[in-house]
């Protein structure tokens, strides 16, 4: 078992704490399958919000917040039925913008494995009004159920009542749709190739800069974050800040990065080119490799 979850598994029931161990394998990121979350329901006689909720300090143990020391943990609830966590980060010493939500973490992390459609968030604390926003992106996002402690399920609208999201600029798509950019950039280079896939993969609906950042690690891992554009602008999650949560959640420290390429299309309103430099720059010394096409 991974010695990161030991505190998690402390604060869970112990039938439940004795079935999730196993599976808390050393690389173990904060995915369940459909079948592993039976399995858990069945060894511990927990169901659905019962079982959910009792995951969650799993979740917040994936957390990276050297400034807040505030761990919060996620489930997003796939309509496949596996469950993706997330949880928050800070880059320490640095700005607060930098910062990744524990829901976006999560919804990031459901995204980046191919799930389409979300049908629910489980979250240790109330959703905070940005994340709040980031969530209406989704295009189920009136019908996304909220489990937190000790407050009734609600759906999103509930939470965020009036929100003004991609309809009210005349977007029908949404974040988690799959829409396929189809740029294209000669290179033979496998990094610059998968970070291509990946902006192909963003959305960026109003900046129309598709973008996405391929990390390599010096055991030859690549990590990857997609542009996630939001309709309010600042609650946009960019490429790098998703990238480095995922290393975070599978517990790789970013001086492994040895490599970092950027992919963005050219025709858009904004560059990433400054900004993910600028957030590489904060955590190691490897320089950006940008590409546009
Ligand atoms: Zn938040």
């Amino acid at each position: 078992m991974n010695p990161r979850f030991t505190n998690a598994l402390s604060q869970m029931p112990e039938a439940l704490a004795d079935a999730v161990a196993p599976m808390l394998t050393p690389r173990f990121a904060g995915h369940l399958t459909a079948g592993q979350i039976e399995e858990l329901s069945e060894k511990s006689g927990l169901n659905g919000s019962e079982l959910f909720l009792a995951l969650l300090p799993i979740a917040a143990a994936l957390a990276y917040v050297p400034i807040s020391n505030f761990y919060v943990g996620c489930l997003a609830h796939g309509e496949s039925g596996d469950i993706y966590m997330g949880a928050n980060m800070e880059l320490s010493g640095e700005a607060l913008f930098h910062s990744v939500h524990a829901e976006q973490s999560a919804i990031s992390h459901a995204w980046l494995a191919g799930e389409r459609k979300l049908v629910g968030m489980t979250v240790n604390a109330p959703p905070c009004g940005h994340c709040r926003q980031f969530m209406t992106e989704m295009n189920n996002n009136e019908n996304l159920l909220i489990r937190l402690p000790n407050i009734p399920e609600k759906t999103l609208n509930h939470f965020l009542p009036f929100a003004f999201g991609p309809a009210d600029l005349g977007i029908e798509e949404g974040l988690l749709d799959g829409k396929d950019y189809g740029m294209t950039l000669e290179s033979d280079d496998a990094l610059v190739q998968r970070a291509l896939k990946e902006a192909n993969l963003s959305y960026a609906p109003y900046s129309n800069t598709p973008a996405a950042i391929a990390l390599e690690t010096k055991e030859g891992d690549v990590f990857v974050g997609r542009y996630a554009g939001n309709a309010a602008y600042n609650p946009s999650l960019p490429p790098m800040q998703m990238a480095l949560n995922a290393m975070m959640r599978e517990g790789i420290g970013f001086d492994q990065i040895v490599r970092a390429v950027l992919v963005e299309g050219s025709n858009g309103h904004v560059s990433f080119v400054n900004s993910t430099s600028n957030a590489l720059a904060t955590i190691s010394s490897v320089e950006l490799e940008a590409y546009q096409c």
